[in-house]
């Protein structure tokens, strides 16, 4: 066997199947027999229905999609240190230069050096059989997660979790989450494992509202309406939350998770694109309240993810609500552009159920 089925997205919200030969892991690299690949709300935004994204976010026409690889090792190219044969890998999806400071930080998403290339984007991802994948760019997938566990923290749960750490959450904490698709929901898994009492959502799709209320997550799911920030005073003593984290770059509801914030509170933005505005001396300044921006993470924040995930009995797969061969890869793409479902993962061996 030499030829491999991989996935591409040319932009008019279709997905091709193609083959690809099977790639040969060259120095420092290996080659992952793919397990779980799950799609990131970003392939829907940028790449999908149009290639809207340029530099970090361009998408090269032809290249295979999906930046949320998980899989088994099953070849190593010469000057691997650390990875065998037979590891269960995640692939954190941007592999920098690994020689500019932000590479230095682990933070390889904020690599601007031209040798960066995402998974899926500039550089093959995980939509087929196999995949090359740079040995720096992995992190060990521990037995007590599954594949479709590990690939959710290679894009979803690890720009969650950094986000998190950023505003710090603990039991001291309300926290409010607007947007309530696949970040929104993970927000809520990783705030309960670290201790959040009350947590409240706000969504506007109806699929996405029952997904939620389905899970048992939330201790209340509200539908985005002008009366949010009312309705979350209400659930907190008349104070608000102490964080909030937005998950739907809706400008509305950037506004809600922020009014809705009590004094000294903080917020931080994990939903990409759209506005925001708001009224600093009214909204933010008055009230000393701080809103963060949060990127992606970095690559050992991937392996202390991981090792709390077994340690809290988290596991991000329960969100994974559709699951398709790779073979039917152009309706789990659809269905993703539907909103209409919480996950969506393309599976191979084990993880087809
Ligand atoms: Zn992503
Ligand atoms: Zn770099």
């Amino acid at each position: 066997m030499s030829s491999m089925q991989g996935a591409i997205l040319p932009g008019n919200s279709t997905l091709e199947l193609k083959s690809f030969p099977i790639p040969i892991p060259g120095h420092g690299e290996v080659l992952i027999r793919m397990k779980s690949s799950t799609i990131c709300g970003s392939d829907i935004r940028c790449i999908y229905h149009e290639h809207l994204g340029k530099g970090p976010e361009g998408y090269q026409p032809g290249m295979i999609a999906g930046h949320e690889p998980c899989g088994q090792i099953v070849e190593t190219g010469p000057g691997c240190r650390r990875f065998r044969k037979g590891d269960r890998a995640i692939v954190y999806h941007i592999s920098g230069c690994g020689v500019c400071n932000d590479c230095r930080r682990g933070y390889m998403i904020s690599c601007t050096s031209e040798f960066r290339r995402a998974y899926g984007w500039q550089r093959d991802g995980g939509m087929a059989e196999f995949l090359l994948a740079e040995e720096k760019d992995l992190v060990l997938l521990p037995d007590a997660l599954s594949y479709s566990d590990g690939a959710q923290v290679a894009c979803g749960f690890g720009t969650v979790y950094e986000g998190l750490e950023r505003i710090g959450i603990s039991g001291n904490d309300a926290v409010l989450i607007t947007g309530l698709g696949p970040v929104g929901l993970a927000t809520a898994m990783l705030c309960r494992a670290m201790g959040a009492q009350k947590i409240f959502g706000i969504e506007v799709i109806e699929d996405r509202i029952a997904i939620a209320k389905h899970l048992g997550l939330f201790d209340a799911v509200l539908t985005a309406g002008d009366e949010n920030v009312a309705q979350i005073r209400d659930l907190t003593g008349g104070f608000g939350t102490e964080r909030s984290v937005d998950c739907s770059a809706n400008n509305k509801a950037r506004l809600t998770a922020i009014q809705a914030t009590r004094k000294w509170g903080k917020i931080v933005f994990l939903g990409e694109g759209g506005t925001s505005e708001f009224q600093p001396s009214r909204d933010i300044i008055h009230d000393q309240k701080s809103i963060y921006g949060s990127w992606v993470t970095t690559i050992w924040r991937m392996e202390e993810l991981v090792e709390r995930l077994v340690r809290w009995k988290v596991r991000p797969e329960q969100l994974i609500t559709h699951r398709f061969p790779l073979k039917d890869a152009a309706a789990a793409y659809a269905l993703m552009a539907s909103g209409k479902c919480g996950k969506v993962a393309v599976v191979f061996d084990e993880e087809i159920r």
